[in-house]
């Protein structure tokens, strides 16, 4: 978490503070404190405070777009999508478009699965695997073109970090967010919706969030979300310079020091700070074991699904048989620093190598 999401999530804890529906001072302090984090958490989208829905997390965010809108009509999303979105689209029985080998959502096939009966289309602006952006634009068009009645809703959960929404997902009606992707505290998150394109509520109870999320709004959370938008909106360009650096020269020495290394997506499609790799001759498990013991927390495929050891279906949508090859994924964040690069450019070859070494030791005995 940023420092300052550490302090203003502690400062909401330290003061006595109500229930931000109640009429008393104290509830109209946690009210302010609330409505002062919708602010931020609009600015950091680029749109009006009124369309922020605060929720438990991008999990949720995505499942009330999409969930919401399989109400009203078909809903369709891309093959890469997050669990969050592809199971609820699985559920209402939508329809999922193919990508392209380079994870680019496949704008023919996103055409061909548009109809007047479509309510919802679901491309996410970052994938959390490979990194690899989205064009929204370009989805929009489509959408304009064969399902003009259908809303464009986007998970931005991993772009929020890194790319400003205002450009990057002015095209979308519905834009989901999560605090832990940009420095700021687990379980709270935000699904920001045009006032047109709001979905039907999912949770009913009290009414809070204009009827669109009811329960007791999480107000440290929120102003812990506020306090991470602020400080990423107010560093945004020099971090993703400096971090877009370190990754680029963790990525060349890495592939220079190790034999048979590829990248699952260009870096022109990618987030700045995400390191994908495909490594021959490695089981994947041996390599993040080993990592860790060398005190560098990486990952195979995506780290927010539990038990994520298992085969990517997003490489598989990308047509990507691994064969005996695996996948590492090292993704640098706001705090990654030069050290922490060299580490990895210290410890990666070497396991690599003792792995690669023990395979053929084992297959000639
Ligand atoms: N969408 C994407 C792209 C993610 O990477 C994640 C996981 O971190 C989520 C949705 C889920 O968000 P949360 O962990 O806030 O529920």
């Amino acid at each position: 978490m940023r420092p300052q999401a550490i302090a203003a999530v502690g400062r909401v804890h330290q003061s006595p503070h109500g229930n931000p529906t109640g009429a008393h001072a104290t509830a109209r302090r946690a009210r302010r404190w609330l409505e002062e984090a919708r602010e931020s958490v609009a600015a950091l989208a680029g749109r009006d405070p009124v369309e922020v829905c605060f929720t438990s997390g991008g999990t949720e965010a995505d499942d009330l777009a999409v969930s919401g809108f399989a109400e009203r009509g078909t809903v369709v999303c891309g093959a890469t999508e997050h669990h969050a979105v592809l199971y609820p689209t699985d559920r209402a029985g939508g329809r999922v478009v193919a990508v392209g080998p380079d994870g680019g959502i496949d704008l023919d096939a996103l055409a061909e699965a548009l109809d007047p009966s479509v309510a919802l289309v679901s491309v996410m602006l970052a994938n959390n695997e490979t990194g690899r952006v989205t064009d929204l634009d370009a989805v929009a068009a489509v959408v304009t073109e064969h399902a003009p009645e259908a809303r464009l809703h986007t998970d931005a959960v991993q772009a929020g970090a890194w790319l400003d929404l205002d450009v990057a997902a002015s095209a979308a009606d519905l834009v989901s967010l999560s605090a832990h992707k940009l420095g700021g505290p687990m379980g709270i998150g935000a699904l920001v919706a045009r006032r047109q394109a709001e979905p039907p509520p999912r949770v009913l109870g009290g009414g809070q969030e204009r009827g669109r999320r009811s329960g007791t709004q999480n107000v440290a959370g929120a102003v812990g979300f506020a306090a991470a938008a602020e400080a990423l909106g107010a560093e945004r360009p020099a971090m993703v310079e400096r971090i877009r650096g370190l990754r680029d020269r963790m990525e060349d020495e890495l592939m220079a020091a190790i034999d048979s290394v590829t990248s699952t997506v260009p870096r022109r499609h990618r987030l700045p700070g995400t390191c994908h790799l495909v490594i021959d001759g490695v089981s994947a498990e041996s390599m993040i074991v080993l990592l860790d013991e060398a005190g560098i927390a990486a990952s195979a495929a995506s780290s927010c699904a539990s038990g994520a050891a298992g085969a990517s279906h997003v490489l598989s949508a990308m047509g990507r048989d691994l064969g005996a090859a695996s996948t590492v994924r090292l993704s640098l964040g706001w705090c990654s620093t030069p050290d922490e690069v060299d580490h990895v450019l210290d410890a990666l070859p070497g396991i690599v190598d003792g792995l690669r070494a023990r395979r053929s030791t084992t297959a000639r005995a």
